[in-house]
């Protein structure tokens, strides 16, 4: 009752004032342009233009919802570009295609002057300043790394500045939501050695830690070990529609505790769970988490470019404002929405580079992965027999013991 007369209240002054709600939306998001956790525009430009950029328009991309007009029509001023390759490239082509993505991103943010590179939140804020679309670059899938700590520290040096740990399939140490892929399923498969080595290897870099497709044990053993804030970049409520992509209240609950963020997904699958939405619910999500765990935790990860069904009104990146309207006429304040649009993703980003800089005297870690846990044909071993690995915790493998004995033979031999 108190929301609909000030919503009538707050229409008929705009209506003598002449300021419309529109108007309002336009001068709120001008000052909070908005960061966005989740955008697939690489996977797209791999689609459709086999990764060739030179006769791009980036102005106007009409195969697509994502092009710099509309990102500027949306006030978007961030945006966390995915870093994706399909789960069928793991134990195959993956750290390549990943690499290959790493490149399209840096020539397509680089090659358009409405678009900067940006790696940290002082850089962030100064993109801002200079009135360009920041352009964030998140690995999503562990499978990108190949089980490698060097490899994810070299996507570090690269630029990466956020890893999803899983996408639709398990990795050999931590397990997606889905059960789509058969790639290593198995018993207590939440978070191994390795999947523990990652996440703090991730907090010493400096890494924010996504945890969009993974299952919930490993949320909730990651939940539990991370340092730092971690981020659900594209996920929306499991109470209003039981997706396995979205969050239950309780986990809800923990990643508060954390300091963490959710950016709700827009897809139509994970706000009603059928082909078809509308942007009411969406705000219902939007609602229902702010219900559950207060405003500090919240942010918008649209999922632009990877998913099929968008709800009406809100089909590509010019349509945020239709959102933060709604949002208006639900009484959100203008200091909610200022978070909710970038505030809290700043904040969180902040603190994990806080973490890095309190790490900053932990060496890089040396952990390797068990080869029994990565045998696959595709991988070529070079480790020498004596040397440590994560396999010594477990005990010596068939393979250590047969190769040691080898060599004591042929010393035993040389006496
Ligand atoms: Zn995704």
């Amino acid at each position: 009752m108190f929301q609909s007369q000030c919503i009538t209240l707050f229409s008929l002054c705009a209506l003598i004032s002449g300021y419309s709600e529109e108007d309002r939306v336009r001068d709120l998001m001008s000052r909070y342009p908005l960061i966005d956790g989740h955008n697939d525009l690489a996977l797209q430009l791999r689609k459709h233009y086999n990764n060739q950029l030179n006769h791009i328009n980036f102005y106007d991309i009409k195969e697509i919802a994502t092009d710099i007009s509309r990102l500027q029509a949306g006030h978007v001023q961030g945006q966390m570009f995915s870093v994706y390759v399909l789960c069928g490239a793991q134990e195959k082509d993956a750290v390549r295609l990943t690499l290959e993505q790493i490149d399209v991103l840096k020539r397509m943010c680089t090659q358009n002057k409405d678009f900067e590179l940006v790696t940290s939140t002082q850089e962030l804020r100064d993109s801002h300043l200079k009135h360009k679309i920041a352009c964030m670059l998140s690995v999503e899938g562990g499978h990108s790394i190949d089980s490698s700590l060097p490899v994810l520290r070299m996507f570090y040096q690269l630029g990466v500045r956020s890893m999803a740990l899983t996408h639709t399939c398990n990795t050999p140490w931590a397990e997606s939501s889905s059960k789509r892929y058969s790639f290593y399923q198995r018993q207590n498969n939440s978070l191994t050695t390795f999947g523990r080595a990652v996440v703090e290897e991730m907090n010493r870099l400096g890494m924010i830690i996504d945890l969009s497709h993974t299952s919930w044990g490993t949320a909730q053993a990651v939940l539990k070990l991370s340092k730092a804030p971690v981020i659900f970049s594209h996920s929306s409520s499991y109470s209003l529609c039981n997706s396995d992509r979205n969050v239950p209240d309780w986990m809800l609950k923990e990643l508060k505790k954390n300091r963490g963020l959710i950016m709700v997904n827009f897809h139509s699958n994970f706000i009603s769970c059928k082909r078809e939405a509308n942007i009411s619910l969406v705000a219902d999500h939007f609602d229902h988490i702010k219900n559950i765990i207060g405003v500090d935790s919240i942010g918008i990860g649209s999922d632009f470019e990877g998913a099929i069904s968008f709800p009406k009104g809100l089909d590509d990146v010019s349509k945020y404002p239709a959102l933060i309207k709604e949002l208006l006429q639900r009484n959100w304040t203008e200091q909610e929405l200022a978070d909710i649009l970038r505030r809290n993703f700043v904040r969180v980003f902040d603190e994990v580079e806080k973490m890095r800089d309190k790490m900053v005297m932990e060496p890089p870690s040396e952990v390797q992965i068990s080869l029994e846990e990565v045998h696959n044909p595709c991988r070529l071993v070079l480790r020498h027999p004596d040397s440590p690995s994560a396999s010594d915790q477990h005990g010596p493998s068939a393979l250590h013991i047969l190769l040691t004995a080898v060599l004591l033979l042929s010393t035993l031999s040389l006496l």
